[in-house]
């Protein structure tokens, strides 16, 4: 039997099938995982007795009533923006601290429906605000690949939990959430396949917002067909969310022997951009060399707004921050600092005890933007420049003269040491860490991180794939077939990580 920071969806349940594992015994290796990796700081809530219900639920369905559902036995978790009923949900926030939602997010009432079982809620950036899970009051979270007690490296973020706790082995699958970068930043940065799909595909009701017009929920996994079978089990419609696409949800279909040859893969040369390490150009060139070699048509394209996409992005997520964080005024919502304070001082004093510097700065500059004098100059202006961007997609997907697919990096570089990381600003690690991917959340175009090579520290190196929205078969498809040349090491028989 494989280790757990291996296994797939697919190998799990055939070891059901042949009783080689049982859902609960191997629930309980999952805790127990949860347990001996604690130092990572992927979860800042177990939910064991839970997983431990949930493994038994299926464990009857499995032996008992003959049936298996697409996730039934499957530990997963859950980034801590995600409402869980009865389960704490704190978005790693002081602000949130013992609250516990009424109901389930419909992404994990359709993973419960699917019989996943929820392992936990994981660590992030507080409210989703960063890059490298390094700003939440439960601490940062580490990166298995590399560990050192001393020096370690950063999971990248803001869903770096959700990350940890897939490459650790701990759970098979997570749900980040993706508002510039969040769910494929982390994958890049532990070695795993993180999906953000096309916004309004997958339902944001119960995920606490970020910026509504771009968060979309995000999938971690080991593998590209694990992250198909968890998108199946959670896109469509959703009555309780009037952004999801109306359409019906097409399952995506994996197939293992797909033909690249009527493929156009478009390389973005605006995509190169300083600071990106030359180990990830010459990853990037090799991956483009591969497909080519499996006839795909790989040729350069042109993505001219691509380098005002940091700033244009970075104005709105201020914008829609000042707005959405309005509503924590200690009275309606969130902490409540209880003194005898007018409505102003309580209001004042829970907003300052409740969110860290990065939220409070966030919303400073939101509202400085959103001031009648300023509103034309920065919010319209960039609600302006990102139809140039979004443009830049329509046009580069033209079905006649355009391309299906883009190839590009996923992050500039390997996971950086969390020292030399908080050396800087979180614009500034944001405005770095998230170049690549910002631009997708921009356009709501699908787009997935996957693990391409190993640098000379042996740590992932990734790339994204972009396609145009609604085109996830299209996107995946080609993403297993990467996998698939490139062949990966898993954690395990790389030496440098804990012992698992
Ligand atoms: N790093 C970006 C930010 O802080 C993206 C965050 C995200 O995708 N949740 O805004």
């Amino acid at each position: 039997m494989n280790k757990l920071s291996s296994l797939t969806i697919k190998q799990i349940h055939q070891a059901y099938r042949d009783k080689l594992l049982t859902p609960t015994s191997f629930i309980d290796q999952c805790i127990e995982k949860t347990k001996q990796t604690k130092h990572l700081n992927a979860f800042v809530t177990v939910t064991e007795e839970i997983a431990e219900n949930h493994g038994m639920e299926s464990e009857k369905r499995l032996y008992k009533d003959k049936k298996m559902k697409a996730l039934d036995g499957i530990s997963v978790g859950v980034k801590d923006n995600f409402c869980t009923k009865d389960v704490p949900t704190t978005c790693g926030s002081n602000m949130l601290r013992g609250f516990r939602p009424t109901y389930d997010a419909t992404v994990v009432a359709r993973l419960r429906g699917a019989g996943a079982c929820l392992l936990g809620k994981c660590n992030l950036d507080e409210f989703a605000m960063g890059s490298g899970t390094v700003d939440s009051i439960f601490g940062p979270t580490r990166n298995p690949w590399g560990y050192d007690e001393q020096d370690w490296r950063i999971t990248g973020g803001s869903s770096g939990g959700s990350a940890a706790a897939v490459a650790a082995g701990a759970v098979t699958a997570a749900l980040g959430s993706d508002t510039g970068g969040s769910t494929r930043n982390p994958a890049a940065y532990c070695g795993l396949v993180g999906l953000k799909p096309t916004y309004g595909l997958v339902s944001r009701y119960g995920l606490i917002p970020l910026v509504n017009s771009m968060d979309v929920p995000g999938i971690l996994t080991r593998t590209v067909e694990d992250a198909a079978v968890v998108l199946n089990c959670i896109a469509g419609p959703d009555d309780l969310d009037s952004t999801t696409i109306k359409k019906e949800f097409k399952p995506v279909s994996i197939k293992e022997d797909f033909d690249l040859s009527n493929v156009r893969i478009g390389i973005p040369k605006e995509y190169y951009c300083e600071g990106m390490s030359e180990e990830v150009v010459d990853t990037w060139r090799k991956v483009a060399d591969l497909l080519e070699n499996e006839k795909a048509q790989v040729r350069s394209v042109s993505m001219p707004h691509t380098s005002i996409s940091i700033a244009v992005y970075s104005i709105l997520n201020q914008c829609e921050v000042a707005s959405n964080m309005a509503r924590y005024d200690g009275l309606q919502y969130g902490l409540r600092t209880d003194k005898d304070y007018s409505t102003e001082e309580l209001y004042a004093s829970s907003r300052s005890q409740g969110f860290n510097n990065v939220v409070r700065s966030r919303i400073f500059t939101g509202n400085y933007f959103l001031l009648a004098r300023n509103y034309e100059k920065y919010f319209m202006k960039a609600l302006k420049l990102r139809r140039l961007i979004s443009d830049d997609f329509t046009k580069v997907f033209d079905i006649d003269t355009g391309v299906d697919i883009l190839l590009t990096p996923t992050t500039l570089s390997e996971a950086p040491l969390y020292s030399e990381f908080c050396s800087l600003h979180n614009r500034d690690q944001c405005a770095r860490q998230d170049y690549c991917t910002q631009a997708a959340n921009l356009a709501g175009a699908p787009a997935v991180a996957l693990p391409a090579a190993l640098s000379r520290r042996r740590l992932p190196l990734s790339l994204q794939l972009t396609a145009p929205p609604l085109a996830e078969d299209l996107l995946l498809n080609v993403a297993r077939k990467i996998e698939r040349l490139v062949n990966f090491p898993t954690i395990d028989s790389v030496n440098n990580v804990i012992s698992l």
